[in-house]
């Protein structure tokens, strides 16, 4: 049984623990908040030890009534492995933290490829990661790509990808961010930053991708174009995408036309926090003009990457070394379609 660390229990953090405590190879030891809010005392109600990043607070959560199991560094202790979902740039600062202890690590999108040293996702590049020390899970908008563009260069080869990302303002909690009226060209800069982050794990792939930010919460959204290097057809490709899994098609002619509609399906599934850890892919969209294909999915910004999670931990400690035998162990676990 492999003893997992959550630093960092906030969007991606508690997800994560919810998904590797329903794995039957690994258990939960602990996860980490800084402030005694309405997630930590929750996270205790669901049975997970609690323990605190930032020790002088400790008579917060004492006043809050939320009992405390010890730091960060204890934590560390009970552990294997630690998965880190603290915010964007403190989990390169861990880094040092977890050098010291002498314990594998897991890092997230928010942090940046060079700070790690080796960046992750299931499909592309599991085996890189077999057996490393430290591996960082491509963001959820790349791994939105690789887990289309994959199947699809398996399938025919690419030539090139554009891609245009629409991406949600701001996660359903963070009521402070926005925009809440306007299209914001971010990065304003061109070509964005996503582009490149796909090359860290699907090496050679040439791509380029433009991002925007609009104000919604729910789902990220891609518009991609990718010339083929082998010529194929709309329905060859539907049955590719269709056949991979943590890939769905949805037909707007169901009723599944946007973001909306997608995230209600979520809800319709059961899944917890209505998470939908599968790419949507509408099936209308699909089409090849002149030896260009053309499709738009949507990104469940929250729980996409999860799953990715829980498959580098098997990795980083060569508990599986066959990809798609970690990815089916996953799947079965967090109910993947
Ligand atoms: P979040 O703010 O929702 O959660 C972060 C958690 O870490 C909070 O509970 C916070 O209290 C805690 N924390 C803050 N400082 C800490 C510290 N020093 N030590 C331990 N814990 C600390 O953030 P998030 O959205 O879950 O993002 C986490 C990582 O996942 C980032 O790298 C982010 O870029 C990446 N990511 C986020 C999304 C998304 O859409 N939210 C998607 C994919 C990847």
């Amino acid at each position: 049984m492999i003893s997992v660390a959550i630093n960092g229990y906030g969007t991606i953090g508690k997800r994560v623990a919810d998904a590797v405590a329903a794995q039957d190879d690994m258990k939960v030891v602990g996860v980490s908040k800084t402030k005694p809010d309405f997630e930590a005392r929750v996270a205790v109600e669901k049975g997970y030890d609690l323990y605190i990043s930032i020790p002088e607070r400790e008579k917060l959560f004492d006043e809050a009534g939320i009992p405390v199991s010890g730091t960060v560094e204890d934590m560390l202790e009970e552990a294997d492995i630690v998965v880190d979902a603290t915010p964007e740039g403190i989990g390169a600062k861990n880094l040092e933290m977890y050098r010291k202890k002498g314990i594998k690590a897991i890092f997230q999108g928010g942090e940046k490829h060079d700070a790690i040293g080796l960046s992750f996702n299931s499909f592309a590049n599991y085996e890189d990661s077999l057996g490393a020390e430290y591996t960082r899970v491509v963001s959820c908008n790349t791994t939105g790509l690789c887990r289309t563009l994959k199947p699809i260069d398996d399938l025919c080869g690419i030539k090139k990808v554009r891609a245009v990302m629409v991406r949600r303002g701001a996660d359903p909690v963070q009521v402070g961010k926005g925009p809440i009226n306007a299209i914001v060209p971010n990065p304003p800069t061109v070509p964005s930053h996503h582009g490149p982050d796909l090359k860290t794990v699907m090496k050679g792939v040439n791509i380029h991708t433009v991002a925007l930010l609009v104000p919604t919460t729910l789902m990220h959204q891609h518009n991609i174009m990718v010339e083929l290097e082998d010529p194929v057809d709309a329905d060859e490709i539907k049955a590719r995408l269709d056949e991979t899994t943590r890939v769905m098609l949805v037909r707007t002619s169901e009723g599944l036309a946007s973001t909306a509609e997608i995230m209600e399906y979520a809800k319709e599934l059961g899944r917890s926090r209505n998470d939908l850890f599968e790419i949507p892919v509408w099936e209308e969209s699909i089409n090849v003009v002149d030896g260009e294909l053309f499709y738009m999915q949507a990104v469940h910004q929250e729980s996409d990457a999860v799953p990715e999670s829980v498959d580098a931990i098997r990795a980083l400690l060569e508990v599986e070394d066959d990809n798609m035998k970690s990815i089916r162990k996953t799947n079965r676990a967090m109910g993947i379609l």
